[in-house]
Parts: C-alpha cells; sequence; structure tokens
C-alpha cells in the first residue's frame, strides 16, 4: 500500500496521519480526551501518558511532518510555545540571529526573555547576507528566519540564510506561519527546523491557538521530544482535533483567501489614500524574484500605509466585515493596526525605526466575496488621503 509521503499534499491535508480510527474506524480521529493510558499487563501500549502522547495530537503531529517532509512532528498550546520550545535547542552563552523586522511576540521573547536565560539575540536585517555575516561571533549557534517578513513582506533568501549557516556550524530555524507548507517548504531548503503559529492558517477559523513544528533531523527531533515531554506546553485533545480539522481544507481555503488579498492587493495600491502597498503577489514588490525562487504563492496577508495617519481611526470605525484585530489566516478577513495590535509589545521608537508607522494596516484575507470585501474598504476609505 502507498504510504501517505508519496501523495500530493492537498491529499496529506485530507488523510493526514491516520486517515480513521485505528480503533473504531471513525472517519476523523475522536477527541481522547484522557490524561492517562492502560498498561496492559504491567506493559505500556502506543500511549502511556497524555503529555508524551495522545491519539488527537499524535494526528496533527503527523500532519506537519508529512506536509513539511520532517522526521516527526511537536504539536503546543500555541506558536510562541512552538517558538520557544525550539529555542530550547539553544544554550546560556549562546549567540541568536533573529530577523530586525519580526513577528512582535517574538521580538517580545527574544529581547526580553532569552537575554534572562543567558543567551544573546542580534536583530539584523537578513534581506542583506552581508549583515548576517558580519553579526556571527564566536559563540553563535543559530539563525531564526521569518520569510516573507511581518507586517513589512521584506524577504530573506533562504538559502543563502542556510549555506551561510552551515558554513558557520549554525542552526537555521524558521518560522513558516505565513506561507504554510503548501507555499514554502524550508525543509526542503536545507533549514533545520520549521514551526508554525496553526492558531493561523493551518487552524484557519480564528477559533484556538496551537503551535507546530518539525526537523528532518532525527537527533534534534530526540532533543524536541524530550523538550515538549519535559516542559510540557503541549496541546491539549479538544484544540488538536479542531486543529484537524482546519488543515483538512487548507489548500482550498488558502487558495480562495490568496486570491482575494492579490485583488485587495491591486486594488489599494490604486487606491488615492494609500501610499504604499507590501505584498509579494504585486509585480514591483521588493524581493518579489527571490520570494518566488523558494515559495510558490504570495499567501494571503498584504500589508498598506495610509498617506496620512489621521485616516486609520475613521477606517477601523466605519469597516463593517473584517474583525478588526490582531490574528492572521482565518476564514474570515481580519485588519490589524499592526502599531497598537501585532506589534503593541514593541517600543515606539522601535517600531518607527523598523519601518512599522502609525498609518500601517495589514490585512488576513478572508474568504468573503471580494466584492463585498472591497466596497466595505472603500467606504472606510473615503476622504481620507
Ligand atoms: C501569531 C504568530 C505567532 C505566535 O503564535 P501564537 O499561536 O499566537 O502563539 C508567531 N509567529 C507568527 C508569524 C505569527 O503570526
Amino acid at each position: 500500500m502507498k504510504s501517505l509521503k508519496q501523495y500530493r499534499k492537498a491529499t496529506v491535508l485530507v488523510h493526514q496521519g491516520e486517515d480513521r480510527d485505528p480503533a473504531t474506524g471513525a472517519a476523523a480521529i475522536p477527541i481522547y480526551q484522557a490524561s492517562t493510558y492502560h498498561h496492559s499487563g504491567g506493559a505500556p501500549g502506543n500511549f502511556d501518558y497524555a503529555r508524551s502522547g495522545n491519539p488527537s495530537r499524535q494526528q496533527v503531529e503527523d500532519a506537519i511532518a508529512l506536509l513539511e517532509g520532517g522526521v516527526r512532528g511537536f504539536a503546543y498550546a500555541s506558536g510562541m510555545a512552538a517558538i520557544g520550545s525550539a529555542l530550547s535547542l539553544l544554550r546560556s552563552g549562546d549567540h541568536l540571529i533573529a530577523p530586525d523586522d519580526l513577528y512582535g511576540g517574538t521580538y517580545r521573547y527574544l529581547t526580553m526573555i532569552l537575554p534572562e536565560q543567558g543567551i544573546e539575540v542580534s536583530l539584523v536585517d537578513q534581506t542583506d547576507p552581508q549583515r548576517v555575516e558580519d553579526a556571527i561571533r564566536p559563540n553563535t549557534r543559530a539563525i531564526l528566519l521569518e520569510t516573507p517578513s511581518n507586517p513589512l513582506f521584506k524577504v530573506t533568501d533562504i538559502r543563502v540564510m542556510v549555506e551561510i549557516a552551515k558554513r558557520h556550524g549554525l542552526l537555521t530555524l524558521i518560522d513558516n506561519t505565513f506561507m504554510t507548507p503548501l507555499l514554502q517548504r524550508p525543509l526542503q531548503l536545507g533549514v533545520d527546523v520549521v514551526i508554525h503559529s496553526a492558531t493561523k492558517f493551518l487552524g484557519g477559523h480564528s477559533d484556538l491557538l496551537a503551535g507546530l513544528s518539525t526537523t528532518a533531523d532525527p537527533e534534534l527531533a530526540k532533543r524536541l521530544k524530550r523538550f515538549q515531554n519535559g516542559f510540557g506546553a503541549v496541546l491539549g485533545p479538544f484544540d488538536s482535533f479542531l486543529l484537524a480539522r482546519g488543515i483538512k481544507t487548507l489548500q482550498v481555503r488558502l487558495a480562495a483567501a490568496e486570491k482575494n488579498a492579490q485583488l485587495l492587493a491591486g486594488r489599494l495600491k490604486d487606491h488615492p489614500a494609500v501610499a504604499d502597498v507590501y505584498y509579494p503577489g504585486l509585480p514591483e514588490a521588493r524581493g518579489r524574484k527571490v520570494h518566488f525562487a523558494q515559495a510558490t504563492g504570495s499567501g494571503a496577508v498584504l500589508s498598506f500605509t495610509l498617506k496620512e495617519k489621521e485616516g486609520v481611526a475613521p477606517l477601523l470605525q466605519r469597516v463593517r466585515l473584517p474583525i478588526i484585530a490582531p490574528s492572521l489566516g482565518g476564514v474570515e478577513t481580519i485588519l490589524t493596526h499592526c502599531w497598537s495590535m501585532s506589534h503593541a509589545a514593541i517600543p515606539a521608537e522601535t517600531k518607527q525605526q523598523m519601518g512599522i508607522g502609525e498609518n500601517l494596516l495589514r490585512i488576513s484575507a478572508g474568504i468573503e466575496d471580494v466584492e463585498d470585501l472591497w466596497e466595505d474598504l472603500s467606504e472606510g476609505l473615503r476622504d481620507t488621503g
């Protein structure tokens, strides 16, 4: 029989790890709401205690490994738990190089928590490989990547980063949340650990928090497993079930959302109130060539700046359809004011330096009818600019 690995991605999404419950034949893996498992005759079976493993969680861990091409997957209670757990590969005294334009929560972790644990962090513009080379010190251990970046869609060349890392014996880790395994598969480009906030596209319905990671290296997998079990920030059975359910429709959701994002990006670019639009799908996007050498799509998130920051408040008051919130990747359109929401953790001055102004907005396109979305946004932008 064909192993699931041999099928194409849309098929893997639907069939995941186990395509039916081995115990009962159920079409969906049930919510195994149990903390421990009977050791028949005193010997453990496949599962012994739920922190170490649970069939509902196993399903999404297998799914991410299959989708990214890893040897095993790990599911956590949130994307940040996945990132923090992956960074447990570093030790006190190590130095980490990370992007200077990155998810606000990761910024907080790297600048406030890791240094307290004795890990030094340099935030550098990774779109310039020379700056990354220059930042390498004798104690540098790893490079963390996020491309395209959030919210400015700066593109880092993954292959070049892997080449630099290998030359210096460094680990590479990437936050692949924006692209999903359908559009970008970093393990195939030589990255060591891939991380997702599954809260976003993989879950897809704004109804759960989850994080996933995977690696193609069996040794790293062992260390990640040890930390996952030891630290215990695992994904619970119910959220695992929701995530497995969300993953099944990722391909159709993402295709519809990406189409909407492309249309909205094009129209926003021509709108008189709008100064700039950041979206890899636009012909003039910075780093577009590099992006499409490592990814097969533009994704469903875009950012734009208003000519006048005074236009932000009326826009947020007038729009009816988008949920105004810090998140992305749901079936519903999400409008984010990065300054006060997703990147609130970053000091104002630093945000300015990063190019995140008060006039910057981010849209995660949902799968609504795009004409309704556009009418709504146009109404919100009326008389501004
Ligand atoms: C949301 C997000 C995270 C954090 O994930 P949580 O599930 O909220 O903990 C990390 N990276 C990126 C790119 C994100 O969008």
